[in-house]
């Protein structure tokens, strides 16, 4: 560096001097916090090769093992998207972790946005299309340099951006957090604007997989502006990752709500949304092709899709559309399907360790069931698309029933949808499977009391098969069972473990504080018992929309049902009783994980309170049988 004139003689003397202080920094994290510019210094890296790659950074370090490696890079053929970014998604590596990794690759410093004061003014030093597009917030311009925020780093990119400025001025890189800075940008521009690069969203003929008929509107019914307004909806819905998307008629237009982490939130909307709403309904009609426009009374269903990101990193995303004509008018709600979480790992949905350990166990058994319960919307189809997943395996024939089919799969998996009207329902499916020479057999849901049957005969003959059932918790499917006029008995011998799911919402990573709980939910969760650990919740910031919450995660209980213990119940009516002997043999409950969910600070005390069944009960058992001495177990069920 010397040679090439980016340092001179004293500065490398002074950083080899702190170098030997400070030994487990490099020498570029020194360079830099003495001034030099870190362009500079990645400049005579790249040029003599000596920049290190992400992957070896993390290996050296030992965060990651080189099997982990493998995977990432195997699944970023698929992806393509940075190394760093897909150990992230993988939950491999920590954002930390993720973030300082990057900054050691790129000899870049990391910066929290709240400390600059960056404004709509000072983006327009490099246009504020241009930052939008690209991402990157300006945080300070002065005579002699730019100094901007990224989270997304590559080498081109920076070449990109450094050609960008003339002159005499050098642009100064600094490392943000992703989300974080997707929030700033947010807050910067108004909705309209935000959207407003069209790039992203493609939403016509040619980016739809299904051939389609020649054109069936006229552009009086969709207005070039209800087009705009409809992609802005629907960028942003992407964007924030939300689950749907609410368009709801009132007496002079209507309004638009995102489901975001399960709650509804207000989307603000351009002014003239009012006046485009017939027009913006018509448009989604339009698109799904199966909603007839004239008709505004009888509920009707259909969906579209849509490709989003940029050239050669985009992605699909289906839309399912329902229809209801309300006192104001037609009120659309769109369900949003994005195909990328069909890959979603079970690790990546939250886990516990342990569960996770215990269930992938199961799940990798050649034969038996395994079931995953909850009421509606504690995420048991993410979870089973998870757990196929991970038994994904070319010389495997697997095959699904679902209602509808959520996420496609390109190959792997052979996939049926169960069709009312043509009487194609989940028994005469599975039946016709059970002819089909499969491996592994995937029911959406067991809902009635062939299909429960019929599953009993896919196991004995030697099948995999992954299920859903709709319980409050695990045990509690006998009663279930019951209900489907199927025995239990015969049943759960068949079934090798059942999971119980909630979701709840986790903490914002980017506010947490310490705090006291009310008196009365502490005693509630925990009665005598001593909490030993401080409670966290989210205080509010601009990155969780002040909420404290970010995300969601998911909290679990596991009955891995053995012989024994079915032997074990004299009386299996008995709900409690059987609840206790799977206790004693065994059973992880929710309200132990949810103790650890609050050690770990994933969640709050007062989610777990919404979330957790029979909290006294379950707070009572646990106890009692901490009280028997059985301390050792317990404790280990809940450590960590
Ligand atoms: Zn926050």
């Amino acid at each position: 560096m010397v040679e090439r004139g980016a340092i001179s003689k004293e500065q490398l003397k002074v950083a080899l001097e702190l170098q030997k202080k400070q030994k487990e920094k490099y020498l570029g994290q020194i360079l830099i916090e003495l001034g030099i510019s870190s362009s500079k210094i990645n400049d005579t890296l790249d040029l003599y090769h000596k920049r290190r790659p992400v992957g070896q950074i993390l290996l050296d370090c030992g965060t990651i093992t080189s099997r982990q490696l493998e995977e990432a890079l195997d699944r970023q053929n698929i992806t393509h998207e940075p190394l760093a970014k897909t150990l992230l998604n993988m939950g491999y590596i920590t954002k930390k972790c993720y973030l300082e990794t990057l900054a050691t690759h790129f000899n870049m410093p990391i910066v929290s946005l709240e400390d600059y004061d960056v404004s709509l003014t000072l983006q327009k030093v490099l246009g504020q299309r241009f930052t939008l597009t690209n991402k990157i917030i300006v945080l300070e311009d002065s005579l002699t340099t730019i100094k901007v925020a990224i989270s997304e780093p590559c080498r081109m990119f920076i070449d990109e951006l450094q050609s960008y400025v003339s002159g005499q001025k050098k642009m100064e890189f600094y490392l943000a957090d992703p989300s974080e800075l997707e929030d700033c940008l947010k807050e910067l521009y108004p909705v309209d604007d935000y959207n407003g690069n069209g790039k992203k969203l493609v939403v016509n003929a040619a980016s739809l997989d299904i051939p389609r008929r020649a054109s069936v509107y006229t552009e009086d019914i969709q207005t070039k502006r209800a087009i705009q307004i409809l992609d802005l909806i629907l960028e942003r819905a992407i964007e924030s990752n939300a689950s749907d998307i609410h368009i709801e008629a009132r007496q002079f237009g209507g309004v638009v709500k995102l489901r975001v982490d399960g709650e509804l939130r207000p989307l603000r909307v351009p002014d003239d949304f009012n006046k485009e709403y017939t027009s913006i309904i018509s448009r989604i009609k339009v698109l799904t092709e199966s909603m007839k426009l004239d008709e505004k009374v009888v509920p009707q269903d259909g969906s579209f899709r849509v490709q989003y990101g940029f050239a050669n990193r985009r992605k699909a995303i289906d839309f399912r559309v329902s229809s209801v004509n309300s006192n104001y008018g037609e009120s659309l709600t769109l369900r949003l399907l994005d195909q990328d979480k069909a890959r979603v790992s079970l690790l990546e949905l939250g886990f516990s360790s342990d569960i996770y350990d215990a269930f992938v166990t199961l799940i990798k058994k050649p034969e038996g069931m395994v079931l995953v319960t909850g009421p509606t919307g504690s995420g048991k189809t993410t979870t089973l698309y998870a757990s196929l997943n991970a038994l994904l395996d070319p010389r495997k024939k697997i095959l699904s029933i679902e209602d509808p089919i959520e996420y496609v799969y390109k190959d792997l998996v052979v996939q049926t949808e169960i069709n009312k009207a043509r009487h194609i329902d989940y028994p005469t499916l599975l039946k016709s499977f059970l002819r089909q020479d499969p491996d592994i057999i995937m029911v959406g849901e067991i809902r009635d009391s062939e299909t429960a049957r019929t599953a009993i005969r896919a196991v004995q003959t030697g099948h995999l098969l992954l299920s859903t059932l709709h319980t409050i918790d695990t045990t509690r499917s006998i009663g279930r069972l019951r209900e489907l006029d199927v025995d239990p008995l015969t049943f759960l011998s068949y079934t090798s473990g059942i999971m119980g799911q909630r979701l709840v919402r986790k903490i914002c990573p980017h506010c947490m504080v310490e705090y006291e709980p009310d008196k009365e939910i502490i005693k509630r969760y925990f009665g005598t018992l001593k909490v030993e650990f401080p409670f966290i919740r989210g205080k509010g910031c601009r990155v969780c929309n002040y909420e404290g919450y970010k995300g969601r995660t998911v909290v679990n209980e596991l009955w891995i049902i053995t012989d024994e213990e079915l032997a074990k119940n004299r009386d299996i009516s008995d709900a409690s009783e059987v609840r206790h002997n799977a206790f004693s043999n065994g059973l992880k409950t929710f309200y132990m994980d949810g103790i650890r969910k609050l050690k770990q600070r994933q969640t709050t005390l007062e989610q777990l309170v919404k979330t957790v069944p029979n909290i006294e009960s379950e707070r009572d058992m646990y106890i009692s049988q901490m009280c028997h001495g059985d301390h050792r177990r317990l404790s280990l069920i809940t450590s960590g």
